[in-house]
């Protein structure tokens, strides 16, 4: 089989991203639907007297030091005049419009006609025009720029034949042999890719086969003469393959499509099929995108949604967790082995007497490893081996960097803890989601008691999808909160957090307890917890609006500044590595650690 040509390496480095003239065909997703929220149901907003506000610019992260603050803040801003128009929600309608989200039938029909569009262009059928199309990454302008300027050179890298020919197929029109099999074929049995080299279609077929199960480079096949390149395209193949090899072909030209465009991005999430095409050049900003299948991820670098930190520090803190590097230094930290058993023993405690766990029950001193009895009166500064070891600086190497790694880990657990748990309460709230939303398991009972139809519960749908939201914020925040340096960053960014933090448990306690203890009092009678609803049902719509405002500022201040202290890996490998800072206070959110274990 021929090679690719020489010219092919010359083309794909040029460049050619240029902006396609593209279509607009599939509609956009609404920004409702874009971001995960639920229409309201209009009738109800009636209801409520504090005013469904969406966006409140007025509500500054600072004000507020205590719960009591914030509820202050929730019922100050139910008197206002909220613009339903303004400040945050423009914003976020803005970006959610940057993307189309697209599924497997809609990108076959883009690219369908996609490849008409420049087929029509360059005065070729679509299927070398797709050849072509690939070979310049599925961008219209790239062919545009090139094919006029020296469409030879392009014909010569793609395999279409020099002579202007049209050709991506040919049928035999007098008997022949198969240079492959050697079997005589008559008129009409053969085909070729357009060139003068015929084969029967058995060949051809176990030919596509060999290609196909190679994977996408069955998209870059040659007509099987080995001095000879002219391309093999989706007709011939259509033409020749069984049904099944066929298929395949046809999978992976959309996949050729979505993985080598620029503006196209596959949804990782697992068993999802759909893409993501922005409305831009290419996928370069860091924006994330919502699929309809409710994975959130970043059109940039494809991790998780991640807003409000950045690519790099996402990258910093998935890189750490992946490594085992701190594994291994918390094994180091805390284990050693039983001298008797071998066992693996963790010192959880400060005294240094061991006693290993049955059978073995052997006990030992922690410092010297030596048999416990042999330390007179139990105390470890009685342990001779040990403070001969430590005159001589024998084991002060040793101990240091143990005591170091453990410092360490403490440090990366603070923040890893965090991280896990938001993401379990953030799984928990989507639980939540489905539990109360539209035909969902509870949806029935808490209208029941208080008394309404379904279709007001709505708004208690939404404080459980804000809750998802401000939690996936929160725990990217302590990704970056383990990188950050600057200490005079540290205040703002520690203020914004626990501000943000604040709204947020007020918001979820409503949103659980509250509800809970509602349903619970009602005890099945209908309408019973009525009068109560009145207050719950504003009272939770407002703390929704306020949490959903603490993190919108949050993300813009961190968008102005704060995200720009730089996450340097080589950093975060030295703090690994050496004494890092002392750690965070945390003493007094212990307990709320706690409640985020669910
Ligand atoms: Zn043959
Ligand atoms: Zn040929
Ligand atoms: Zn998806
Ligand atoms: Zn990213
Ligand atoms: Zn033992
Ligand atoms: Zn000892």
């Amino acid at each position: 089989m021929a090679s690719t040509g020489d010219n092919e390496e010359e083309y794909h480095s040029s460049p050619e991203e240029a902006e396609e003239g593209g279509g607009d065909d599939v509609d956009r997703m609404s920004f409702r639907s874009a971001s995960n929220e639920s229409d309201n149901d209009a009738g109800a907003d009636d209801d409520c007297t504090y005013g469904d506000s969406d966006s409140n610019d007025d509500c500054t992260y600072g004000d507020s030091d205590s719960d009591d603050g914030l509820y202050d803040e929730y019922e100050e801003e139910g008197l206002e005049e909220v613009d339903d128009e303004g400040g945050i929600l423009d914003e976020m309608r803005f970006t959610a419009t940057q993307y189309a989200v697209l599924t497997m039938d809609e990108l076959r029909a883009r690219q369908e006609e996609h490849t008409a569009r420049v087929a029509d262009l360059i005065a070729l059928p679509p299927a070398l025009a797709a050849a072509v199309l690939r070979h310049f990454k599925w961008s219209a302008q790239g062919v545009w720029e090139r094919w006029f300027s020296d469409e030879r050179k392009v014909r010569n890298a793609v395999g279409l034949r020099e002579d202007g020919s049209a050709l991506s197929r040919a049928v035999n029109d007098a008997t022949l042999t198969c240079y492959i099999c050697f079997e005589v074929q008559g008129p009409g049995e053969m085909r070729s890719a357009g060139c003068a080299h015929f084969y029967c279609r058995g060949c051809w077929s176990g030919y596509v086969r060999t290609a196909v199960g190679d994977g996408v480079r069955c998209l870059s096949i040659r007509c099987p003469d080995m001095a000879c390149s002219a391309a093999v395209v989706r007709d011939l193949v259509d033409d020749v393959a069984d049904a099944k090899d066929a298929k395949r072909y046809g999978e992976f030209l959309v996949r050729s499509y979505v993985e080598e465009s620029k503006r196209l991005r596959w949804c990782p999430a697992a068993g999802c099929d759909r893409a993501v095409e922005f409305d831009g050049e290419k996928c370069t900003v860091q924006l994330d995108a919502w699929c309809a299948c409710g994975h959130g991820f970043c059109l940039a670098c494809g991790e998780e949604a991640h807003r409000p930190v950045s690519c790099d520090t996402v990258r910093v803190w998935m890189e750490k967790n992946r490594s085992d590097s701190e594994t291994a230094q918390w094994v180091l930290a805390n284990t050693k082995h039983c001298p008797e058993c071998r066992r693996p023993i963790e010192k959880n405690h400060g005294c240094m007497h061991m006693t290993c766990s049955p059978p073995c029950k052997h006990q030992f001193c922690w410092l010297c490893l030596g048999p416990w009895e042999k330390h007179d009166g139990g105390n470890f500064y009685n342990c001779n081996r040990y403070n001969e070891a430590w005159a001589e600086g024998k084991y002060t190497e040793e101990e240091l960097r143990r005591s170091q790694a453990k410092v360490s880990v403490d440090r990366y657990l603070h923040y890893y803890e965090r991280w896990a748990a938001h993401e379990r309460s953030r799984q928990k709230a989507l639980e939540d989601v489905a539990a109360l939303g539209k035909d969902g398991s509870q949806r029935e009972a808490v209208a029941a008691a208080f008394g309404v139809v379904e279709t007001e519960l709505d708004f208690l749908e939404e404080a459980f999808r804000q809750v998802a939201e401000c939690r996936r914020m929160l725990r990217w925040t302590y990704a970056f909160g383990y990188n950050l340096d600057d200490p005079a960053k540290r205040d703002l960014f520690e203020d914004l957090q626990s501000q943000a933090d604040k709204s947020l448990e007020l918001l979820h306690e409503c949103a659980e307890k509250d509800r809970k203890d509602l349903v619970a009092e009602a005890a099945g009678v209908r309408g019973a917890v009525a009068d109560k609803y009145l207050e719950f049902r504003p009272k939770l719509s407002s703390l929704t609006a306020v949490a959903r405002n603490h993190f919108e500022n949050m993300a813009r201040a961190f968008r102005d500044g704060l995200a720009e202290v730089e996450v340097d890996p080589a950093v975060a490998a030295r703090r690994a590595a050496a004494v890092p800072p002392p750690l965070p206070k945390d003493d007094d959110d212990d307990h709320r650690f706690d409640d985020l274990r669910m």
